[in-house]
């Protein structure tokens, strides 16, 4: 194309590549879901439903996006993590979070019937927000996904309370929310079990440790652990001829894409699948 007089405003636009050599986290989070779930009558405080397809989104976004390693998902958030040494669109910040927000956005909808089969989508549509975080080392990465992890916990437990006061207590949400004021953990343990005959334990495992969607290879056994140690950053990276890589590339890009309920802030998630961290 032949330069035009108007091509000097090309260089208005600002440089966002992301630091090399970090691993790149974007999240998502639905753009006021609070309204979204009255509107759409999801049920308190998990409806299953709009899980299931948020988690559907995420593990067409993983297919669809193969540099993605690995995702987190709880509520209407999801973290979604680039390998450190992923080179797409140049690392451009803006380039990768507006790809993963509208590739989520677009399955998220074209999905939603298959949810919610009774409950037609109406304007306005859902939509998502992202950022992108650069993590310089392992231990970094590993706890954000905790931190997020954690965070699912501590208000899973609080809304599981919360609403049983509502719905069985016969509690507004003024007087649920003065009653477990102050409490911690234990106290609303107790509070669901001694009224309410609720052990916390038994609560599904996708409301108490969120949704992990990754590429599934053979597990590592616990035995030979010690083989596969969690990447050490400070570890030179074993060196690869060109066509090994190009052979891992094509495998992971046909492994299978699952989604799961584990705890991912112990080691053992990762030391059974060291392919996710090296
Ligand atoms: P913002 O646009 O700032 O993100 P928001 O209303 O989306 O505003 P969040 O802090 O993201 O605020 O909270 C999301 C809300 O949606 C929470 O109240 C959460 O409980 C609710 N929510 C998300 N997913 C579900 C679900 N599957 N079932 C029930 N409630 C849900
Ligand atoms: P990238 O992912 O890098 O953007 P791309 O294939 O989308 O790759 P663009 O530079 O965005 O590349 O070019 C878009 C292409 O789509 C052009 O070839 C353009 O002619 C074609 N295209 C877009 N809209 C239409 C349309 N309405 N009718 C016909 N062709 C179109
Ligand atoms: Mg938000
Ligand atoms: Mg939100
Ligand atoms: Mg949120
Ligand atoms: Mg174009
Ligand atoms: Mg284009």
């Amino acid at each position: 194309m032949a330069n035009s007089r108007f091509e000097y405003v090309k260089n208005f636009e600002q440089p966002d590549h992301l630091l090399p050599n970090t691993w790149v986290v974007v999240r998502i989070d639905g753009r006021g879901f609070t309204k979204l779930c009255t509107k759409y009558n999801f049920e308190k405080p998990n409806d299953r439903r709009a899980l299931d397809l948020m988690n559907a989104a995420a593990k067409a976004v993983v297919t669809e996006i193969p540099e993605t390693t690995i995702a987190y998902g709880v509520s209407d958030e999801y973290s979604f993590v680039f390998h450190k040494s992923c080179t797409l669109f140049e690392r451009r910040a803006s380039k990768l979070v507006s790809t993963i927000v509208s590739t989520f956005t677009a399955y998220y909808i074209h999905l939603w019937s298959s949810h919610f089969p009774d409950t037609p989508l109406s304007a306005p549509l859902p939509s998502f927000d992202g950022r992108a975080v650069c993590y310089p080392s392992v231990q970094n990465l590993r706890d954000y996904m905790s931190w997020r992890q954690a965070d699912c916990h501590i208000n899973n437990l609080y809304n599981t309370t919360f609403w049983t006061l509502i719905k069985r207590g016969g509690m507004d949400g003024k007087e649920a929310e003065k009653f477990l004021a102050g409490t911690l953990a234990a106290d609303k343990n107790e509070i669901l079990f001694s009224k309410y005959q609720i052990n916390y334990n038994n609560e599904p495992e996708i409301f108490k440790k969120g949704s992990v969607v990754f590429r599934d290879y053979e597990l590592v056994e616990p035995d030979n652990r010690d083989l596969a140690k969690v990447a050490d950053d400070a570890a030179e990276p074993p060196q690869q001829s060109r066509t090994q890589a190009e052979n891992e590339k094509k495998q992971r890009a046909k492994a299978r894409v699952v989604v799961d309920h584990l705890d991912i802030i112990k080691d053992d998630f990762w030391g059974r699948r060291p392919w996710l961290l090296s």
